[in-house]
């Protein structure tokens, strides 16, 4: 295998994930550098598309790993479709990206390929309340801020009256908000499948602390490795394919009528999928950049 050049685009080069990745590659004979996407500036023009940081332009990467935040996906989204307009690769496309970031517009193109789902509703006036609970199949209800993460903005409303109070009060704050079945079976828990490729490589359940019910290890909750269901990786696999991402992690619940996929992330931490699982998934991710016939996109410029 020859040396390749990849960048990491991430604003934090001393999180475990970009720290693994770096370690993993380099120790692979590869060269790992990491970039601030907000700190890159770039040269929009047809003839020469180029990324530029710390006065020195990025070029010949093979490929780039984006681990680009949610505050940032606009600006990070930009400078790697700068490097796709160069003919870089990169493993997740920027499109892929923006779709997976837009929790409304991912709903939609999952459901559109049948993929199992929560019986979820959005709405942009709140003036028929009732009916939008109904369609919902009534409370118990999960109310979710559109552009929450980590659990932050996830409501669960016991009662239609506690349903109607939580989406008036997002309504009055101008927020947008999905109102979603609350899959009450699954116990607290959901499972973070790993997808790298066309593969699960790791899967962990995350269960919630006792009393509550959002699973996210910043609310308290706690991951051990789990073996899925053939349907669950299956439909995991759909998920991240059906989005356009190589590399995501597809939250689902267990649900009395199989798999219910609640979220596709595009930038999947590794330190709770490796502590738990003991597997090392930033290898998995090299093997397939390595796997592919990547087209190297040299230009007469001298490698920087
Ligand atoms: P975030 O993106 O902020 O982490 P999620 O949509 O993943 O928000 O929800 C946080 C947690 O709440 C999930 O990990 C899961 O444990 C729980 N949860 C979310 N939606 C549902 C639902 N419809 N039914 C049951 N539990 C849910």
């Amino acid at each position: 295998m020859r040396e390749l050049k990849i960048g990491i685009l991430s604003r934090l080069p001393d999180s475990y994930s970009c720290k693994r990745l770096v370690e993993e590659g380099t120790k692979r004979g590869h060269k790992v550098e990491i970039f601030d996407p907000l700190k890159c500036y770039m040269n929009i023009s047809a003839n020469n598309p180029s990324v530029h940081y710390m006065e020195r332009e990025l070029i010949n990467f093979d490929a780039i790993i984006p681990r680009v935040a949610t505050s940032v996906t606009f600006y990070g989204t930009a400078v790697l479709r700068q490097f796709e307009m160069g003919g870089t690769f990169s493993v997740n496309p920027s499109g892929a990206i923006l779709k997976s970031r837009d929790k409304l517009r991912a709903h939609q193109i999952l459901a559109r390929k049948g993929i199992g789902m929560p019986v979820t509703g959005f709405a942009h006036s709140t003036e028929k309340i009732d009916d939008m609970i109904g369609l919902c199949g009534g409370a118990p209800l999960v109310i979710k801020l559109l552009e929450g993460s980590q659990g932050k903005g996830v409501v669960l409303a016991e009662t239609k009256k506690a349903a109607e109070s939580v989406m008036e009060a997002f309504k009055s704050l101008n927020a947008y908000f999905l109102v979603q079945e609350f899959i009450k079976e699954a116990g607290g828990a959901d499972i973070r499948c790993f997808v790298v490729g066309d593969k699960v490589v790791a899967s962990m359940k995350r269960q919630a602390k006792e009393g509550e019910f959002r699973s996210n290890l910043h609310s308290g909750g706690y991951a051990e490795k789990i073996k899925i269901t053939p349907e669950e990786r299956k439909t995991a696999v759909l998920a991240a394919k059906t989005l356009g991402l190589k590399v995501a992690g597809v939250d689902i619940l267990r649900s009395n009528d199989g798999p219910k996929v609640m979220e596709v992330n595009s930038s999947p931490g590794l330190e709770g999928i490796e502590t738990s699982t003991g597997i090392n998934v930033a290898a998995k991710i090299f093997e397939y950049i390595e796997s592919l016939e990547l087209k190297v996109h040299h230009s007469d410029k001298q490698r920087c």
